[in-house]
């Protein structure tokens, strides 16, 4: 299960996510009310008699809720879903919104797991990219949940305005050292309708070898790169985001939520004025859904698969979408050079170099 958490403190210049800066308490009253009426109709659905094996509240800003607001979301979740079986839960917070009553609260409850949104440990990197927290809030968060013993991941940006190798070494590096357990390397996109896709800042690197630097100094250190942007210790990858790229069903709550049932893609309204009024007239809150082809279906696998270290298993995909459709896959990725992609009998797999030009393998893949 995915939950959405639509507030933030403000927005930052770059971000595509659905989130509104927080005015008032009333409008989370609100998102809570609605979001309990959205539990309780999934309740009812067949898939709900299983139990939910990975459960992640992303936003936004989840840690901008306070103790109070999230003992009513613990109450909509505990009471609506079976989480009994919990294998992972995360939350994602920021550096800036994260204390120690929070961090108490999830280890009494079901949280084993917290995605901190450092970006950057770089006073100069932080001032740019505007985000509400500064480069001593993001140690201290990490310290702070590493106390209490949850197995912690830190995301980093790089390619950001005016950014040198050195210093995105320097974040690697605290982040390393801070002791976390995975990390997870985005590069800076700029995205259409954000104040940066509209009017893109000045002098944005190349990302390419801040990539590479990061898949080889941070294997250096013990991460295992185990997907395009996400490095962990051994055995403790994301389960919740393997079960993306494995197509497992996630249901996605809260408005701006996107999900995936029995073959079923779909997305909620990202709108939280019209999530809750959607939802008070007894409509659904579905912006838009679509089932695909089974080409189109056994493209998107290949291409989530190859982003993982697993990458795909060839049999499977003819076993899933037939061999005809699997044959168009494979002959759509016969242009590949083989030293960005390794072909055993078996099995696909992106090499370390593949991973790095991972945008234009899906191009081929696409057209
Ligand atoms: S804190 Fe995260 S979700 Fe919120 S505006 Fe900034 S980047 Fe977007």
């Amino acid at each position: 299960m995915y939950l959405h958490v639509p507030f933030c403190v403000r927005k930052c210049p770059y971000c595509a996510f659905y989130s509104v800066p927080i005015k008032n308490r009333d409008v989370v009253r609100e998102y809570l009310d609605a979001l309990e009426v959205e539990a309780l109709k999934w309740s009812k659905s067949r898939l709900c008699q299983y139990p939910i094996r990975t459960l992640y509240i992303g936003g936004g800003t989840p840690s901008i809720l306070s103790v109070h607001e999230w003992e009513r979301l613990k109450d909509i979740l505990d009471q609506n879903f079976n989480l009994a079986l919990l294998e992972e839960a995360t939350v994602e917070a920021n550096p800036g919104s994260i204390n120690k009553e929070l961090l108490n609260f999830w280890k009494g409850w079901r949280i084993t797991r917290i995605s901190i949104g450092c970006q950057s440990f770089d006073k100069g990197d932080l001032t740019i990219l505007a985000r509400p927290h500064s480069e001593v809030d993001a140690t201290r968060a990490i310290e702070l949940a590493l106390e209490r013993d949850f197995y912690v991941s830190c995301d980093l940006l790089f390619g950001l305005p005016g950014q040198t190798l050195r210093k995105w070494h320097k974040n690697l590096q605290t982040a390393v050292k801070s002791g976390v357990h995975h990390i997870s390397c985005y590069e800076l996109t700029l995205e259409e309708g954000t104040p940066w896709g509209d009017v893109p800042p000045k002098n944005i690197p190349q990302g390419y070898p801040f990539y590479r630097w990061a898949q080889y100094y941070l294997e250096k250190k013990g991460f295992e790169q185990y997907e395009i942007a996400s490095f962990a210790r051994s055995g403790l990858e994301c389960k919740h985001n393997l079960g993306y790229w494995y197509r497992r069903n996630c249901i996605g709550i809260g408005p701006g939520a996107w999900g995936f049932v029995s073959g079923r893609r779909y997305k909620n309204v990202s709108s939280l004025k019209m999530y809750v009024s959607r939802l008070k007239e007894g409509r659904s809150v579905k912006q838009w859904s679509e089932r695909l082809s089974d080409l189109s279906a056994a493209l998107e696998v290949t291409m989530l698969g190859l982003r993982t270290r697993w990458g795909i298993d060839v049999m499977e995909l003819e076993e899933m979408f037939g061999e005809k459709n699997a044959k168009e896959v494979f002959s759509r990725l016969e242009n590949i050079p083989k030293h960005l992609i390794k072909r055993m009998p078996r099995k696909l797999t992106l090499t370390r170099q593949g991973m790095r030009v991972g945008n234009a393998i899906w191009q081929e893949l696409i057209l």
